[in-house]
């Protein structure tokens, strides 16, 4: 015998340990101990199939960060021949690995402007906090002690860590939680919607540089030490700015010596269409670019922050004389397994043009969702290119009110039913399907959808939401 419990014991002992065991990321409290996750067990492509055996389009990209499908075997390979060569050394200090090393020339020759220097972290939110700490050290090297505010926006999403967390603006995560307050300042949310907005786009960006310049001016400029920003929202809500935002929020910062820090955590690796959004989408060589997620494709945890050679050089030639330590950093920054994930990672993107697949498909997968407006209980449809949202209400009020977020549940329930794993959050159901999806799966995505949406609507015209 193999020793292997049958896949029903496996999956059942499964869901028992983990509800006895597991206290999950953003995690129903008030059921911990009886919830019944559902357990993925295998995958394939952009296909997941739970421990029964039923299998569903997975149109979250696992958490926006399977990029390149499940089951690439040149992935697999990748890591493999890592592990074995060399699982693991220290990144401290004047150690390093090959694949780190060449990870971050790979990053480098990618990324916008001068962002060739590479710090590696365990994931997006370590990438975050590191890229606030260099912020820091780089504006005290420089002589302005006091520089340690951070500006934010509502609606932000940069991590779980402490301050990551702090730095984050979504209401729905402030719970019993302490946050950093002294030094974040959150700005106003810049998603604009032309598709239901009353006012215009000009106007709606006039309205957020000048609280962003009122901000500056009652935190003093003098204080502050970098804006972190997705140059589009994610998990806020897939909240798009106002054409020419990125660009004038940067004019600003660099008026202000303000350090710029784009968080591409989510709209970099493809998702936009491009390895970075930042320059080729909005225009923008930010100070700092934040990565994780999409670059390994999700098959191992790692992060990054690509700093600018002036931000690098001048740490470096004002680091006391005595104590020149760069003391920030992981154990696993930079573990050699996770970086072979992403060379591989970056050189099957490469081959197979999947920026360029992206952008094709891109616009049909926005266009396809768009006609789902017409259901009277999709108040808003978003996104751009591969990372979208639908808006749920119930058809009197907006926003997350307990009817509109049971009614977005529900169509994610259906969805589920149908084989369609989408991401539910507050009243949106959120989407962001691995690059490699074809129109084909595209069709079927938006069929369940629509078909879970018109069902959902006749639950609720029946008085049953
Ligand atoms: N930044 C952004 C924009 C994110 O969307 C996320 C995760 O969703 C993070 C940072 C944090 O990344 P991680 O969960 O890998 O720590």
């Amino acid at each position: 015998t193999t020793g292997l419990l049958p896949n029903q014991d496996s999956q059942l002992s499964a869901v028992s340990d983990d509800a006895r065991h597991v206290l999950h990321p953003w995690a129903d409290l008030s059921s911990l101990g009886t919830h019944e996750s559902l357990i993925i067990s295998e995958a394939k492509g952009v296909h997941v199939v739970d421990g029964n055996g039923k299998t569903y389009i997975d149109s979250i990209g696992g958490m926006w960060c399977v990029t390149l499908g499940f089951g690439r075997e040149e992935l697999v390979e990748a890591i493999a021949d890592q592990a074995r060569r060399m699982a693991y050394y220290t990144p401290f200090g004047d150690v390093s690995s090959e694949p780190a090393a060449k990870l971050a020339a790979m990053l480098s020759e990618r990324s916008p402007g001068d962002l060739n220097r590479v710090q590696f972290a365990t994931g997006g939110s370590t990438a975050a906090e590191s890229a606030v700490r260099i912020a820091h050290y780089y504006q005290k090297s420089q002589g302005r002690p006091d520089k340690i505010h951070i500006l934010s926006r509502r609606n932000a999403y940069h991590g779980g860590t402490y301050l990551a967390a702090s730095l984050s603006g979504k209401l729905a995560d402030r719970t019993l939680f302490h946050y950093e307050t002294d030094i974040v300042h959150h700005m106003k949310s810049p998603g604009f919607d032309p598709d239901i907005s009353d006012v215009s786009a000009e106007a709606f960006l006039a309205d957020l540089i000048d609280d962003m310049e009122r901000t500056i001016a009652e935190v003093g400029a003098d204080r502050i030490a970098c804006f972190i920003a997705e140059p589009i929202m994610a998990s806020g809500g897939v909240l798009v700015p106002p054409p020419g935002y990125q660009k004038a929020t940067l004019d600003l910062c660099r008026k202000h010596d303000i350090l710029y820090i784009s968080d591409e955590v989510v709209t970099g690796f493809g998702r936009l269409g491009h390895f970075f959004a930042s320059e080729t989408r909005f225009d923008i060589v930010p100070d700092m670019i934040v990565t994780a997620k999409g670059l390994t494709s999700g098959y191992q945890p790692l992060g990054a922050v690509l700093i600018s050679d002036r931000i690098a050089a001048a740490m470096s030639e004002a680091a006391p004389k005595d104590k020149p330590v760069f003391s920030n950093g992981f154990t696993y920054s930079g573990h050699p397994v996770a970086c072979a994930a992403a060379i591989a990672n970056i050189e099957i993107m490469e081959r197979e043009d999947i920026c360029g697949h992206v952008r094709k498909v891109g616009p049909y997968f926005i266009d396809k969702l768009k006609a789902l407006r017409s259901s009277p209980i999709v108040y808003a449809v978003r996104g751009d290119h591969l990372m979208a949202c639908v808006e749920c209400t119930v058809g009197m009020e907006t926003g997350p009110t307990a009817r509109n977020m049971a009614l977005a549940q529900r169509v994610d329930r259906y969805c589920e039913e149908a084989g369609l794993l989408v991401r539910p959050y507050e009243n949106l159901c959120i989407l962001s399907p691995p690059l490699i999806v074809t129109e084909r799966h595209i069709d079927s995505i938006v069929a369940i959808l629509g078909a879970s949406i018109e069902r959902a609507g006749k639950d609720l015209r029946a008085g049953e939401i």
